[in-house]
């Protein structure tokens, strides 16, 4: 093989390698984004607004009973009349309070008098408010509001697990004057459940958000978070208060966050539905690995067999340019490529290298009575006999139509004369059967020694010369060079 094939050999598998790497990379990051594309797609305009809106619908419903309820009581002729007869007895008010509490399952019932501030529960009088008082400050808001009735979330009576609510309702006597307030609290739990469900099965965080751009807490001890201090939310925050609900989207710590967000009028809260990216990018991104590493193997392997094949397919061709056809011996071509690398040894090492010339004995007359395919026959059988009076170091050459050049390496000449006396005897003693005919067969063998200051070519010609005596002296016979 030549430089230049061994060069393009070299650039096919590259090419190949090239074309299946790039291939593979082609498809596999395709499809990842396309399937990145409509997995965004999907929570940006499906399952952010649908988890936002069944959360916020959850929270509705919860809060139209507990007004409905509020409403009875502010309403309830026994508190009216109660508190106009001047609130004498307690204990008909704590009844009162106490059968709202318990029939409706709140977490508490109350009524505050405008005319003598006492604060009344299902326990009794509990306090009476002032206006000095930070945690009554509430009453006032109400007494002062335009509003029939405020839900006021109160996160420091939030319990661990539910979110607490309050109505406070504003309560007027027969002719329109304000009288107080009343109104239950109560729990929440079917909204924090909803929210922690959709927290753990698709890791969405979820949270409320106030005018003041806090993240509103539920349990107690826990500081509302300034989410103007977040990073990537940060910058956003105002712009997205003001837009009040929308789609939007952040970076932090690399990873993309998708946010939704809903305005909830009754609260005054933002309800924040956010996604992250990345995590829910991952079986996708595994999937895209997974290809990606199925698509290395395929290609190793293609080239590996790729490269298998085009080696043998190389053996072979050298093989085929090296050896002649018929008997498979090598050919002058291989010979001279080889019989440089044999003298090259010698300078190196000097064994005795000797040389037979063999021609079959009247060969022409074999083709012309029993037809060129006996003759090839022939040639072939003649070939299998020299081969195996020869050891695997020797050279068995083809060295023209029925001639045959043996080179014999660390072999003398007396002992290369008597390989050829065996090799001559070997073939004469046995004729050649070709379909049902016995061929005799002779050879003629002129043998010489290299001598080492010649070339192999001179002691070619002197084994030539040698089996020309060996004709001329009535073949079947061996010759001997003089060294
Ligand atoms: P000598 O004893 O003097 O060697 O006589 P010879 O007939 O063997 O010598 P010659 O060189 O005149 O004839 C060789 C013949 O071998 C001539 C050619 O047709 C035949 N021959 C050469 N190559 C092949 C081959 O591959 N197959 C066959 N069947 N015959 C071949
Ligand atoms: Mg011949
Ligand atoms: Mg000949």
């Amino acid at each position: 093989m030549s430089r230049h094939d061994i060069f393009s050999r070299h650039r096919l598998i590259l090419l190949l390698s090239a074309v299946l790497v790039l291939g593979f990379l082609a498809t596999s990051l395709i499809s990842y984004y396309v399937s990145r594309q409509a997995i965004r797609h999907a929570i940006i305009d499906q399952d952010l607004p649908l988890t936002s809106s069944n959360i916020y619908s959850e929270i509705q419903k919860d809060l139209v009973r507990p007004v409905l309820i509020s409403s009875t009581m502010a309403h309830d002729t026994f508190l009216r009349d109660w508190v106009l007869r001047g609130e004498q007895d307690v204990d008909e008010m704590s009844r009162f309070l106490k059968e709202v509490k318990q029939r409706h399952g709140a977490f508490s019932s109350f009524f505050v008098s405008e005319k003598s501030g006492r604060y009344y529960t299902g326990e009794g009088i509990l306090k009476r408010v002032s206006s000095f008082e930070p945690r009554d400050a509430w009453y006032y808001r109400v007494r002062g509001m335009s509003e029939n009735y405020e839900i006021n979330v109160d996160p420091d009576l939030a319990n661990e697990d539910a979110l607490t609510i309050f109505i406070n309702y504003r309560v007027f006597d027969y002719a329109d004057n304000y009288i107080g307030a009343t109104g239950i609290g109560l729990t929440v739990d079917a909204v924090r459940r909803l929210i922690r469900e959709y927290q753990q099965r698709f890791h969405r965080t979820i949270y409320f958000v106030n005018s003041r751009g806090q993240a509103v807490a539920f349990a107690r001890g826990e500081q509302p978070a300034d989410l103007r201090q977040m990073p990537g939310l940060g910058a956003q925050i105002d712009a997205i208060l003001q837009r009040k609900r929308g789609s939007f989207q952040y970076e932090a710590d690399g990873d993309n966050h998708i946010l939704h967000v809903n305005y909830l009028p009754e609260l005054k809260w933002y309800l924040f539905v956010e996604q992250n990216e990345s995590v829910a990018l991952a079986g996708i991104r595994q999937t895209l690995y997974f290809n990606l590493a199925i698509s290395l193997v395929v290609t190793l392997i293609v080239v590996f067999l790729t490269q298998l094949a085009l080696s043998r397919y190389q053996r072979r061709l050298e093989q085929l340019a090296s050896t002649d056809e018929l008997t498979g011996l090598l050919n002058r071509h291989a010979f001279n490529i080889l019989i440089g690398k044999l003298i090259a040894e010698y300078r190196r090492e000097p064994r005795p290298i000797s040389m037979l010339m063999v021609d079959i004995d009247h060969f022409k007359p074999i083709n012309d009575r029993h037809g060129h395919l006996a003759g090839d026959t022939v040639l072939a059988t003649v070939t299998r006999v020299l081969q195996a009076g020869l050891r695997e170091s020797d050279l068995a050459v083809r060295w023209g139509g029925e001639e045959f050049l043996l080179v014999l390496k660390g072999c003398e000449l007396a002992e290369a004369a008597r390989i050829a006396e065996n090799l001559r005897e070997a073939v004469a003693a046995r004729p050649i059967r070709v379909k049902d005919t016995d061929i005799a067969v002779t050879l003629s063998i002129g043998a010489s020694q290299y001598g080492g200051g010649e070339s192999p070519e001179q002691a070619v010609n002197r084994a030539d010369a040698a089996l020309y005596r060996a004709k001329a002296g009535g073949r079947n016979r061996v010759e001997i060079a003089e060294t």
